[in-house]
């Protein structure tokens, strides 16, 4: 038996069950790959469930609020992802009549979907034969054909694309790569591959020489930098005052507390405050410090307690002050969801 044959006799019996599989909805579909992208599926399935039941339809969450897909998403990270789902629906139901489009080419010109989901997207819903290749495809493929190609270069991504290309089965390209991605997942996993169970040890290069650990291979990795920010818990008569990001950046969209950047002592961090929001501390206590893994850099986050003068109601400056019990209701990245809940808790 070919490849993509014994892969599908496999995935017929021992696919995963996923609350998505079996949808022909692109719109499901984009939703779950999105997603999925860079959350494991424990983690994320509880965050499909609820977003797909609170917005069903592309065009239920075309007339979404920004504020309320990102709490749908809090805790999630990487949030442009979810201001990207929302700029896109609402492009498709204003500019393309509420339809997906059906051509790959068309779906990759689309806001946040790139050659990965276009892939899911086409040969899931369309049947169109293109080759989703994600972490654990690389994997695999890697694997089966000893491979010493970095999958993390432009060069090895465009290399395994290639060849998941020339595998991938005419007759039914969506399941295809849905038996890949599960195969990585399941049975060909990073630390512990079964390979005695595998329905494609066969074929596979890397169990024939006993050598699967050494793939896949990657290219060294860059150092990560660090960087320091500091914000500002002013917490007067049960209000916390926050501020609605703006800029650009991971967090854009989100709300925050007042946020000074940089290694500076409480003096400068107090006259950077009034600078900066136009807000006159008295006195700056640290009471937390946490490290944030992004992707390329490591975040040093300095929480302090700020005296000031009341607050309550003010809103120049894009501050808000909210009474501590309602401060669930306003979106904010993971550091600070952690960080207010602890004041909660208290
Ligand atoms: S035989 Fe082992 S290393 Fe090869 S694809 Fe299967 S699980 Fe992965």
């Amino acid at each position: 038996m070919d490849l993509a044959s014994l892969l599908l006799t496999w995935y017929d019996q021992n696919g995963r069950s996923l609350p998505w599989r079996g949808s022909r909805d692109p719109y499901i579909i984009w939703v779950s790959e999105i997603i999925f992208q860079q959350t494991r599926i424990e983690q994320g399935t509880g965050y499909f469930l609820r977003f797909a039941d609170r917005f069903p339809t592309l065009d239920s969450l075309a007339g979404g609020e920004e504020d309320e897909v990102l709490r749908l998403w809090q805790g999630l990270g990487y949030y442009s992802r979810a201001r990207n789902l929302l700029f896109t629906a609402r492009y498709i139901h204003e500019h393309l009549g509420g339809k997906f489009p059906e051509d790959f080419d068309s779906m990759k010109k689309l806001k946040g979907i790139g050659d990965y989901t276009a892939s899911c997207i086409a040969s899931i819903c369309f049947r169109q034969t293109h080759a989703a290749v994600d972490g654990n495809v690389y994997r695999v493929l890697s694997r089966l054909f000893a491979d010493s190609m970095s999958i993390d270069t432009q060069a090895g991504k465009l290399h395994f694309k290639k060849l998941a290309q020339q595998l991938i089965s005419r007759d039914r390209p969506g399941d295809f790569n849905e038996a890949l991605m599960d195969l990585g997942a399941t049975v060909c996993k990073p630390r512990s591959p079964s390979c005695s169970i595998c329905p494609v040890n066969s074929w596979c290069q890397a169990n024939e020489k006993k050598i699967q650990m050494k793939f896949p291979v990657k290219a060294p990795t860059r150092e990560k930098s660090g960087s320091v920010i500091n914000y500002l818990l002013i917490n007067a008569e049960n209000h916390i005052v926050i501020n609605k990001r703006s800029g650009k950046g991971i967090w854009k969209g989100l709300y925050e507390l007042p946020m000074i950047p940089g290694e500076l002592a409480p003096v400068d961090l107090a006259a950077e405050c009034l600078e900066l929001y136009g807000l006159k501390v008295n006195s700056l206590t640290e009471i937390r410090r946490v490290k944030h893994l992004l992707t390329h850099t490591e975040l040093d986050i300095r929480f302090y307690s700020a005296q000031t003068n009341a607050v309550n109601n003010r809103t120049d400056n894009n501050l808000l002050s909210v009474p501590i019990g309602k401060i669930e209701q306003y979106p904010f990245a993971k550091p600070l969801v952690d960080f207010l809940s602890s004041l909660q808790e208290k």
